[in-house]
C-alpha cells in the first residue's frame, strides 16, 4: 500500500504511470499539442485565472456549499456526513466548472465555433450555455438514447442556442457521441474548441479537465478545516469519466489519512454488459485517445454497458482513476441501479435535495459505509447534480401516481 500519491503526474507526455498518453490519428496531433501549450501558457497567466474566478463567483455562484446532512446522518447512526453541492452551481451540475474553464481557453485561441459531446445531457447544457454568453456557434454530439432518456436537456440545449445532433451509430450512447465529436473536430479545426467534458481522452484533457474541477476539492478542503478543524476522513463520488471524482480527491491525494472512494455504475449486477463498472472486469486497452481501464471482450471489442444513469454509463474511466487504483491511494467501488434509486428518494425525504441519478450512487455507498463509522468520523459526499433531469425517468421506476 503506498498512501502518498504523486501530485506531479502527468508526466510532459500526459501519462500517469502506464496510463494516459495520447492515441489520436496523425491529424489530431497538432491540434492537441496546440491545445496543450496554450492551456498551460493560461495556467500560469495571472489576468486568464482571474477571468476564470470571476465568472466561477458571478455566474455559477461558487463557492457552493459545503452542506451537513443531518436528518440522513441520524438516520444512518454512524459519521457525519457533509454534502459538496456542486448540484446548485448554475445549469445544475459540476460540469460547468470545465466548461467555463475550456470556453475562456478557445477565446484566448481565437476560436467561434464550440463542439460537445454530451451523456446525461449535463455537459452538452453546460457547453450550450457558456457558448451562448460568449456568443459562439454550438453543436451538440448526442447518443439518439440518451436524447430520449434526457428530453428535458436536449430541450435546453436548443433554447440556449445550440444545435443538437443525435448519433445513431453502435450503441447510441455516449461512446458513439465522442467518435461524432471527433471526427468534427478534424474536420473544423481551424474555428473549432472541442470542450471535451469529463477527466478522460488524449493528453491534456484529462489533467486539463482535472485542474478546472479541482476548485471542488479546494473548496471542500477548506470548508471542512473551517468547520469542524480537521481533514476528513473519507471522500465519496461517483465515477463516470472521473471529473467530479478527481475534482473533489486531487487537492487531498497527499493527505494520507484521508480515504478516497470511487463510485461506478453496478448497473443491474456485474455481469457483462450489464454495468459500466470498469474496475470490475475491465481491463488494458485504448479507447478515444487514451490508454486506461477498459471494458472489453478478448478480442478488443468495446463492450455495452448499462447503468441507470446516463452520465456513468461509459465503457472506459480516466486514466488519473486507473492510476490511483493501482497506486492504492484509491478505492473504487459500485452502486447497482435498484442502490442509486433507492438513495436517491432517501436523499429527497431526508433532505430536500432531490440529487442527480449520478451522484444518488456516492449517496448509496455513503449508506454502506456511515453506520460502520464511528460517531466523530467525517464523511464528504460529492454530490456533483441536481435530479431535475431524471424526475420522469425515476417516476415511472418507483411508480409514482398522477393525482386523480
Ligand atoms: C456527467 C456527470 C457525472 C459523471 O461524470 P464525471 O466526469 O465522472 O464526473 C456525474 N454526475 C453528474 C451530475 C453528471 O452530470
Amino acid at each position: 500500500m503506498s498512501a502518498v500519491a504523486n501530485l506531479n503526474l502527468p508526466d510532459a507526455t500526459g501519462h500517469f504511470g502506464p496510463f494516459g498518453g495520447r492515441y489520436v490519428p496523425e491529424t489530431l496531433m497538432h491540434p492537441l499539442q496546440e491545445l496543450e501549450e496554450e492551456y498551460f501558457r493560461a495556467q500560469h497567466d495571472p489576468e486568464f485565472q482571474k477571468e476564470l474566478s470571476y465568472y466561477l463567483t458571478e455566474f455559477v455562484g461558487r463557492p457552493s456549499p459545503l452542506y451537513f446532512a443531518e436528518r440522513l446522518t441520524k438516520e444512518l447512526g454512524g459519521a457525519k456526513v457533509y454534502l459538496k453541492r456542486e448540484d446548485l452551481n448554475h445549469t445544475g451540475a459540476h460540469k460547468i466548472n470545465n466548461a467555463i474553464g475550456q470556453i475562456l481557453l478557445a477565446k484566448r485561441m481565437g476560436k467561434t465555433r464550440i463542439i460537445a459531446e454530451t451523456g446525461a445531457g449535463q455537459h452538452g447544457v453546460a457547453s450550450a450555455t457558456v457558448a451562448a454568453m460568449f456568443g459562439m456557434k454550438c453543436v451538440i454530439y448526442m447518443g439518439a438514447v440518451d436524447c430520449q432518456r434526457q428530453e428535458l436537456n436536449v430541450y435546453r440545449m436548443k433554447m440556449l442556442g445550440a444545435e443538437v445532433v443525435p448519433v445513431h451509430a453502435g450503441q447510441k450512447t455516449l461512446k458513439e457521441a465522442v467518435n461524432e465529436a471527433m471526427r468534427d473536430w478534424v474536420t473544423n479545426l481551424r474555428n473549432t474548441h472541442y470542450i471535451l467534458g469529463t477527466a478522460y481522452g488524449a493528453h491534456p484533457y484529462p489533467v486539463m479537465v482535472r485542474n478546472f474541477q479541482r476548485i471542488i476539492g479546494d473548496e471542500a478542503r477548506a470548508q471542512i478545516l473551517e468547520k469542524e478543524k480537521r481533514l476528513p476522513d473519507l471522500l465519496i463520488a461517483c465515477v463516470g469519466g472521473g471529473s467530479n471524482a478527481i475534482g473533489l480527491f486531487y487537492p487531498f491525494l497527499d493527505d494520507k489519512s484521508v480515504k478516497l472512494v470511487g463510485v461506478e455504475a453496478g448497473g443491474l449486477g456485474i455481469k457483462p454488459e450489464q454495468h459500466a463498472a470498469r474496475f470490475q472486469g475491465g481491463s488494458l486497452g485504448v479507447l478515444q485517445g487514451t490508454r486506461s481501464y477498459i471494458l472489453q471482450d478478448e478480442f478488443g471489442q468495446i463492450q455495452s454497458t448499462h447503468s441507470v444513469s446516463a452520465g456513468l454509463d461509459y465503457a472506459a474511466v480516466g486514466p488519473e482513476h486507473a492510476w490511483l487504483r493501482d497506486a492504492s491511494r484509491a478505492e473504487y467501488t459500485y452502486a447497482t441501479d435498484d442502490q442509486a434509486l433507492e438513495a436517491f428518494m432517501k436523499l429527497a425525504r431526508l433532505e430536500g435535495i432531490i440529487p442527480a441519478l449520478e451522484s444518488a450512487h456516492a449517496v448509496a455507498e455513503c449508506m454502506v459505509r456511515a453506520p460502520k463509522m464511528s460517531k466523530d468520523a467525517l464523511i464528504i459526499v460529492n454530490l456533483s447534480g441536481r435530479g431535475d433531469k431524471d424526475v420522469a425517468q425515476v417516476a415511472a421506476k418507483v411508480k409514482l401516481q398522477m393525482p386523480k
